[in-house]
């Protein structure tokens, strides 16, 4: 495993880390608990010490299983990120923004409960709630490190204007935003930010929700309550464009380096300078298996530059969107 050190912080993580938000299941068509708990146990024996997760995956599932591994072992094995600032209720069940202080500490208290720890070593606001001024969040924030509940200040999904305001009020030791081969909005500004602040990256989707991995082809269905049954890159206009790459950049990754289009996606990632760490979405042990194979390289420069040709040539119309983001609240909903 390769690792690194988070700025501002005694943590040193591994560059691949576990991402839980499938292992809870909503919005992934559930999930197989016994297949969950063995995943978590065979990220550790690969090396991996970070692990992501939030209330909302599996709305509070995630953080259980999580907990409960953690219960097992030494605190101190693990780095564990989780996150804030998103709300669900009702049937369906419908999930919006909310940073109020209520809503923050009744989430930490629930987090720390669930993990079955006293502190979270990586605290991220999910997703920036307009409603709520940064200086208020940021107080909530400034306040739960000093009482050493949280470790590390965590952003996700914010835009460049959101983190530099924020920062101003309590400074940002890590930045969550979607990146992989085809979704790569991050890299005008936000990636330039992160490098002139010294922030501390974890980026997520690497295989853009599974579209990477090789495995799909232009006839796979998704079990009920899968979110790609909705994801614009998932629709039958779009996914042939991208399953062109996919297929284009497999044939080239055999060819050249005897991997799969999975070990370059994320080779490629690893490989850009201002990634420091990718959270791995697995729920199953075999997801992790590819792990080996993307550790101990590196691609140069001009296979950085094929990979991304490959790309441009198969998707025509890209999809800007990543994951489908979460609405604010109305008026009526709780404050
Ligand atoms: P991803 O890698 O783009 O997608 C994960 C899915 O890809 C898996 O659930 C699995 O789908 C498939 N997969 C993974 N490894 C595979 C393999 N080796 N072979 C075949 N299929 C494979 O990652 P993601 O889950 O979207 O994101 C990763 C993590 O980032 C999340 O778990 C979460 O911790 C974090 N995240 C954060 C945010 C945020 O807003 N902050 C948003 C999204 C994600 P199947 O099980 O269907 O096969």
């Amino acid at each position: 495993m390769e690792y690194i050190d988070i700025q501002g912080t005694s943590l040193q993580v591994s560059r691949i880390a576990l991402g839980t938000w499938s292992i809870g299941g909503w919005l992934w068509g559930g999930t197989d608990k016994a297949q969950a708990d063995a995943t978590i146990e065979r990220a550790l024996d690969l090396g991996i010490n970070l692990i992501d997760t939030a209330p909302v995956y599996g709305l509070g599932s995630a953080e259980e299983l999580v907990g409960k591994v953690i219960k097992r072992y030494n605190r101190d094995r693990f780095v564990i990120s989780t996150k804030a600032g998103l709300e669900w209720s009702g049937e369906p069940t419908k999930v919006v923004r909310n940073s109020s202080t209520p809503r923050l500490q009744q989430e930490l208290d629930d987090s720390l409960r669930r993990l079955q720890t006293d502190f979270i070593d990586i605290y991220h606001i999910h997703w920036p709630d307009t409603r709520v001024p940064h200086a208020e969040v940021a107080a909530f924030i400034q306040k739960q490190l000093q009482s050493g509940k949280i470790r590390a200040v965590g952003l996700s999904n914010y835009s460049v204007e959101q983190l530099q305001d924020f920062d101003a009020l309590c400074p940002v030791n890590v930045v969550q935003p979607p990146y992989n081969l085809f979704e790569r909005d991050i890299e005008e500004a936000l990636l330039p930010l992160c490098k002139e602040k010294g922030w501390t990256t974890l980026t997520y989707s690497p295989l853009c929700r599974g579209l990477l991995s090789g495995r799909m082809t232009i006839e796979t269905q998704f079990p009920a309550g899968d979110l790609r049954r909705i994801d614009p890159k998932f629709s039958a206009l779009m996914l042939p464009q991208y399953l062109k790459a996919v297929n284009d950049i497999d044939a080239w990754a055999q060819k050249e380096y005897g991997k799969s289009v999975t070990h370059l996606a994320a080779r490629w990632l690893l490989d850009q300078p201002q990634v420091h760490v990718v959270l791995w979405g697995a729920r199953k042990p075999e997801h992790l298996d590819a792990i080996d194979a993307i550790l101990g390289w590196a691609l140069d420069e001009k296979a950085i530059k094929t990979l991304e040709t490959f790309v441009n040539a198969a998707v025509k119309t890209p999809v800007r969107m990543g994951v489908m983001p979460p609405p604010m609240r109305t008026a009526q909903q709780s404050v």
